[in-house]
């Protein structure tokens, strides 16, 4: 029950052979931030800053958003906080911004697409962010990319705005970690050659599982086919690791899978470095993990790689679940 659970919030994710996995918490507000922290998150994986922006009824400035970044850095007692850059439309709309209706809103003017075509709105929150990590170890994240020409362009303009402040004598760390989503199947396919200019990942399953299966994530009509367990999702997510690793980078997961406590087995052997969730979901997952041996988790991630369908995954990994009484 919940008693045994809240043994976990204060302990790291470890498994019975001592592997270790990150956890951090996906959040919003200085609320969350503090309720995460109290769950047992090592860190902030995903700062949807988009709710920032949607509480606002005007495009919120550099000082407001700066203060609203080191609140929430302040209140995680100055643990790891990855901003991730305004990831607006799709099904998110802001009231001070009219995007025309689009036929399909998910693959339109949303997110990095949108930003990089603002380029003023843009350089605002990347400036608060670059000023926010004066005061913690803030991390930069960009939604959607999914090709190299928005990485580079993203990145690039991190660079003009840190020479804007270093001429105005504003302080931020020079060596703030610049890093994208995997969310979009072209990024994961080319994850090899984005992996040498990015400092770290996190994948983002909520947009992957969508992209990849073509399933809507808001159609209750085909949610039966949205599933994390699809075999073309894990071999996504296994390439992805292993070309962040092979170029010596870290790999996150940020998407809803993270905190299935029943996709941790193959998480851990598929070797993500860290896995960010919603707060509540951090005791379950630090209590699966606690009862996993990394070795067994190996095997079980090699048998499933054998199978072809979502729903053959899902039983094999209920069937290993069992065995280890983790439910
Ligand atoms: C995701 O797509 O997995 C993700 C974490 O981002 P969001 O849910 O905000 O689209
Ligand atoms: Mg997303």
């Amino acid at each position: 029950g919940n008693s045994v659970l809240q043994n976990f919030a204060g302990q790291p994710a470890v498994t019975v052979d001592g592997y270790r996995v990150e956890i951090g918490a996906n959040i919003g507000t200085k609320a969350d931030a503090q309720y995460a922290l109290e769950q047992g998150a090592e860190g902030v994986g995903l700062l949807r800053t988009e709710l920032i922006y949607m509480a606002a009824d005007r495009w919120p400035d550099e000082e407001e958003q700066l203060a609203i970044y080191r609140d929430i850095i302040q209140a995680m007692d100055n643990k790891p906080v990855i901003i991730r850059t305004l990831d607006i439309g799709g099904d998110k709309a802001l009231p001070y911004l009219q995007i025309p209706p689009e036929a399909n809103p998910f693959l339109g003017y949303r997110a990095i697409r949108l930003c990089l075509d603002r380029q003023a709105l843009f350089g605002v929150q990347l400036r608060a962010i670059l000023r926010a990590s004066a005061f913690g170890a803030v991390q930069i994240m960009f939604p959607m990319i999914s090709c190299l020409d928005e990485w580079r362009q993203a990145r690039s303009l991190v660079e003009e705005m840190k020479d804007q402040l270093r001429a105005e004598g504003q302080s931020f760390a020079e060596d703030i970690q610049v890093g994208m989503m995997i969310e979009v199947p072209s990024a994961a396919i080319l994850a090899r050659q984005f992996a040498q200019e990015v400092d770290f990942f996190s994948i983002g399953t909520n947009d992957l599982v969508q992209y990849t299966l073509a399933v809507d994530r808001m159609n209750e009509k085909v949610d039966y086919l949205y599933d994390h367990f699809h075999p073309a999702i894990l071999a996504l997510i296994g390439q992805v690791v292993q070309a962040a690793h092979a170029e010596g980078k870290s790999v996150g997961m940020c998407g809803g899978m993270a905190g299935d406590p029943q996709a941790a087995p193959l998480l851990l052997a598929l070797g993500l470095d860290e896995l960010s969730m919603s707060a509540t979901a951090i005791r379950k997952v630090k209590f699966a993990i606690s009862r996993l041996e990394l070795e067994s988790c190996r095997n079980l991630l090699a048998d499933v790689l054998q199978l072809s369908t979502a729903g053959e995954i899902r039983m094999k990994v209920e069937q290993y679940l069992t065995r280890k009484d983790i439910r």
